[in-house]
């Protein structure tokens, strides 16, 4: 039973079911087990992926097993930036985290999908600004 299939049934799941999957899903053979990883997102103007990014980045650490994006729009300039693959190096302070609401009130459409299907939610980390870094 998917959690698709539960929307197309308008019943939604709860938070409690839906962290149950995602760390089922996330720290089982098909998933990855990142809860706890830092990653950063980086508006590249290097990559293969984009050349006219401003530099800027944030760094983010997943606070339960579930679901990040590949990319975002840069906070600064608004191009893609996009995911180091949790590939950053260990003493870097996360300035946002990933994490899982508490319930579905207040959320968009998209959002509510997007937790359903055990995504993860971002927000600066408590007492930070949620400002994008420049290199
Ligand atoms: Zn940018």
């Amino acid at each position: 039973m998917s959690i698709l299939s539960d929307l197309a049934g308008g019943k939604l799941p709860s938070i409690a079911e839906i962290r149950e999957r995602a760390t089922a899903h996330h720290n089982g053979v098909v998933g990855f087990a990142n809860s706890g990883k830092k990653n950063a997102y980086v508006c590249d103007n290097t990559s293969a992926f984009s050349t006219d990014g401003c530099g800027s980045y944030i760094v983010t650490v997943d606070l339960e097993p579930g679901v990040t994006p590949f990319s975002m729009k840069c906070g600064r300039c608004g191009q893609l930036a996009t995911s180091k693959g949790y590939r950053v190096s260990h003493h870097l302070e996360p300035s946002h985290e990933w994490y899982r609401p508490k319930n579905l009130d207040g959320l968009t459409d998209w959002q509510v999908e997007h937790v359903c299907n055990g995504g993860l939610l971002l927000r600066p980390v408590p007492g930070g600004t949620g400002e994008w870094s420049s290199q």
